[in-house]
Order: C-alpha cells, then sequence, then structure tokens
C-alpha cells in the first residue's frame, strides 16, 4: 500500500536528531530546515554578482546532489530495480517538501523516463520563474537516474508552472554507456537557449 506524502513526512519526523550544539540531522547527513526562498534568493545573489545567467552550472550543481543521493539509495527488497527505486526515491525527496513528484513513465529500455513535480519551489517563485528556475530539479533528477541505471541521463524540462503550465514535466533520456572513469556531461537540450526578451 502505497504511503501518502504526509504519512512519509511522519516517517522523516522520526529520523530527525539534534545534538547538544544544535546540529540537525536526518539519517546521519547534517539538515536544515529553511525557508524555501532561501535557494531562489542564494540563486538570485550568484546571478547578480556574475551578472550572468547561472543555468548550466545549477543543471551541473543538480545533478551532482543526485549522484550522492541515488547512489546512498538502498534497495528495500530483493526485487527492487531501478524502475522501482527512482520513484521510491523521489517519493522521499517529495516527503521533504519539495511537493508531489510524480514518475509517469519510465521505460529503461528505451532509454526515456518522465517525471512531473506538481509544487517544486524552484518554480514557485512570485515574481515569476525565471528561464534557469527549474535547472537544478533537472540536473538531480538525471543524476539520480543515471546513478541507479549507470547510465547517463539528460533531463529537459518540457513545460514549467512557473511559467503558466500545470506542473513541472521534465524528460529524461539515455544518452550514452558510461565509460570506465568517464562521466558525462549535460547535452545541448538541457542548456537554456537564449532567453527571450525579458519582460
Ligand atoms: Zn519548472
Amino acid at each position: 500500500m502505497a504511503r501518502t506524502v504526509k504519512e512519509r513526512l511522519d516517517a522523516v519526523s522520526k529520523r530527525l536528531t539534534m545534538d547538544d550544539h544544535g546540529v540537525l540531522t536526518l539519517d546521519g547527513i547534517r539538515t536544515l530546515i529553511l525557508p524555501a526562498v532561501v535557494l531562489t534568493a542564494l540563486e538570485d545573489a550568484a546571478e547578480w554578482l556574475l551578472g550572468q545567467d547561472l543555468g548550466v552550472a545549477l543543471y551541473a550543481a543538480g545533478q551532482e546532489v543526485g549522484k550522492e543521493i541515488g547512489s546512498q539509495w538502498k534497495p528495500r527488497n530483493a526485487s527492487d530495480t531501478p524502475t522501482t527505486m527512482y520513484p521510491a526515491l523521489l517519493a522521499e525527496v517529495a516527503a521533504r517538501g519539495f511537493g508531489q513528484i510524480e514518475v509517469v513513465a519510465v521505460d529503461l529500455a528505451a532509454g526515456t523516463t518522465t517525471v512531473r513535480l506538481r509544487a517544486s519551489p524552484y518554480a514557485d517563485r512570485a515574481e515569476g520563474a525565471r528561464e534557469s528556475a527549474c535547472l537544478f530539479p533537472a540536473g538531480f533528477l538525471a543524476g539520480a537516474l543515471g546513478t541507479m541505471t549507470k547510465r547517463n541521463f539528460a533531463a529537459k524540462e518540457v513545460q514549467c508552472k512557473g511559467k503558466g503550465g500545470d506542473f513541472c514535466e521534465f524528460e529524461l533520456t539515455a544518452t550514452r554507456e558510461i565509460a570506465a572513469g568517464g562521466e558525462g556531461t549535460p547535452t545541448e537540450p538541457t542548456a537554456p537557449s537564449e532567453s527571450p526578451a525579458a519582460s
């Protein structure tokens, strides 16, 4: 029986621990409870400092985090495969407050996967999402799936809630096998193209 996202949050809450120095951890990883606006404020600050869109860097950062989280994921059952583990990992991410995440389709034989973020904090910006708003989660989705499947995936956002869509939808496509010792880089479609004139 699938647990609801709120039931998962309750389970996550029970695994939070704080030591005498006020260091909060979740499953051994130092954790902060932050207002979501901190995420986007940091992105804004970096873009202000650099005077340029951070899109490609955000995708790469998300990919690294996705690889890290994906590599730590332990199969729950002997029968687990990436097709079942990937949605399970994303359900855990959703329980941390990133909004409901739906894996619409997984076809690893074809090398394609579609994921929807229904209430992503990256897209949920009062002033409207920028062109690169969802490149961090795009990188995360690709990195986590790539690690679980030992393949390289590129993620492209095909619809964004921050730009008026009902949700953020990402299409993940296997690019190539990971060569020994080699790492993939985001392929061209994931990089922000030239932005339309800012309004
Ligand atoms: Zn989006």
